[in-house]
């Protein structure tokens, strides 16, 4: 058993980060296999926003989002939400992301985002490069736009970027207008991230990694994986099929990459870890109409992205705390449309007026009080590793944390060191 399964990798969850691990450790000579009930890419991975946004280096757990919390809780059309059925179940989250708030935390969570971001764009670049699909990533930059804002206050934002070593700067609305002709009269200024890109569409980014990975000689297996155990030599994996929930199979690894995503946490349980991963869901909202915009356009104060894509313009964002299974409310996409609308001009809407078609998502963020994903091997555990938690920003990260990871997994020094990123952090 040994010799036959010593270099093949097993990898549970085909979303951005399972496939381009998968890529990655195929480059270093191991036979990998995806597992998925769902199929390749289809999940957070597929409807997200696209974009490549190396400048988001701040955690989440910001202090300034106390005051709001009352109305987080209060008002259903909020940015964020907690479904009240879901709120005690979402507390023990919420506790750790205020004590997270802390600034020695916070300083420390940001160090470890902006250790990933710094490699995230050349990351894909060189990945991309190898898988002849250079094309898909759109290095235009993004814009951070602003409405009632002071301008004091948002030159405090830009320094702060500026310090954390961010490629940004301040546009008047005048200068706005030079980029994106299309912004309304409402912007009075906003601030210019030019280093990072977009892709036309997240869903089909990952479709043709795939392809690229099962050219290759990778294998894809429509199952959920249910038990994993780990032997001396070897590691299996239970799994069920997903079109008949009847036929049960154990497959044999040499080594296994959880990569579930937001479905990671009971494999961490039934390994003995704890963590406190929950879903941050999000919602789309497709526009058809696509020539508005020439890069994403997201509002500080709306709390929501515009991104141009091949198959129209994405409106994107929200946050809803409701786990896994609850139904989707779609009013959460609805109601980007007018904020999108509140930050056009009017040669634009007359683009949307024409179009009543809007297409609807909604996706299971991976999220982390610290908004730090959980990356590395299993502490206790010689043959199983961990990939998964990259909350909003997942995408952006693919490429590095494939890499990151094909590099543990096969033994060469890594390019930063994973050890704050393990699950040892909350064990
Ligand atoms: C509205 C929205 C906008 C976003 N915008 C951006 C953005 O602009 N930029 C950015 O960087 N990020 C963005 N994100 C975040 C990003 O989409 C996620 O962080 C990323 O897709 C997570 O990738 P993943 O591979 O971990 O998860 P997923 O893509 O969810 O993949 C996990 C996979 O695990 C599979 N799985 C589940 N159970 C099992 C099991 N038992 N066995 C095996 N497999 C299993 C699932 O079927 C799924 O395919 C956005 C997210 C949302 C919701």
């Amino acid at each position: 058993m040994h010799t036959m399964v010593v270099k093949k990798v097993g990898i549970l969850g085909a979303g951005i980060i399972g496939i381009c691990s998968a890529i990655e450790l195929q480059r270093r000579g191991f036979q990998v296999t995806l597992l998925d009930p769902k199929g390749l890419g289809t999940q957070a991975s597929s409807g997200n926003a696209g974009h490549f946004a190396s400048e988001q280096v701040f955690p989440l757990a910001d202090p300034a989002l106390l005051p709001q919390l009352p109305k987080i809780l209060l008002d259903p059309k909020g940015p964020f939400r907690v479904r009240p059925a879901y709120f005690l179940r979402a507390l023990p989250w919420f506790l750790r992301f205020l004590w997270n708030m802390l600034p020695s935390r916070a300083r420390h969570n940001s160090h470890l985002i902006r250790q990933l971001n710094e490699r995230a764009i050349p990351c894909y670049q060189e990945l991309l490069g190898v898988c002849g699909l250079k094309g898909e990533l759109q290095l235009s930059g993004s814009l951070l736009t602003f409405e009632k804002t002071a301008e004091a206050d948002i030159k405090k934002q830009l320094a702060a970027f500026q310090a954390e070593g961010v490629a940004v700067e301040y546009l008047t609305r005048a200068e706005a207008l030079h980029l994106e002709p299309a912004l309304g009269d409402s912007v009075s200024a906003c601030l210019y991230f030019s280093d990072v890109g977009h892709c036309h569409d997240p869903a089909t980014l990952c479709r043709k990694l795939a392809d690229y990975f099962l050219e290759q000689g990778g294998t894809f297996h429509t199952v959920s994986a249910e038990k994993i155990t780990e032997f001396q030599t070897s590691v299996k994996v239970s799994v069920v099929s997903a079109e008949d929930e009847q036929v049960h199979k154990d497959l044999f690894f040499g080594k296994i990459l959880i990569s579930s995503g937001a479905w990671s946490k009971p494999f961490a349980r039934q390994l003995g870890y704890r963590v406190p991963l929950d879903t941050e869901r999000g919602y789309h909202l497709m526009v058809p109409e696509h020539r508005i915009l020439s890069r994403p356009v997201a509002s500080a104060e709306r709390k929501f992205i515009m991104t141009p894509m091949s198959g129209g313009l994405r409106l994107a964002g929200t946050v809803e705390f409701a786990g896994l299974d609850a139904a989707p409310d779609y009013s959460r996409a609805d109601m980007l449309l007018p904020h999108a609308k509140a930050l056009l001009n009017n040669e634009a809407l007359e683009k949307f007026r024409v179009q009543d078609h809007h297409e609807r998502w909604m996706g299971c963020r991976p999220s982390l009080p610290d908004s730090v994903p959980v990356m590395g091997k299993a502490p206790n555990h010689k043959r199983i590793y961990f990939n998964f938690g990259h909350q909003h920003l997942g995408l952006t990260w693919g490429a590095v944390a494939g890499k990151l990871l094909a590099q543990d997994i096969s033994g060469e020094s890594s390019d930063i060191e994973l050890q704050p990123y393990s699950i040892a952090r909350f064990n």
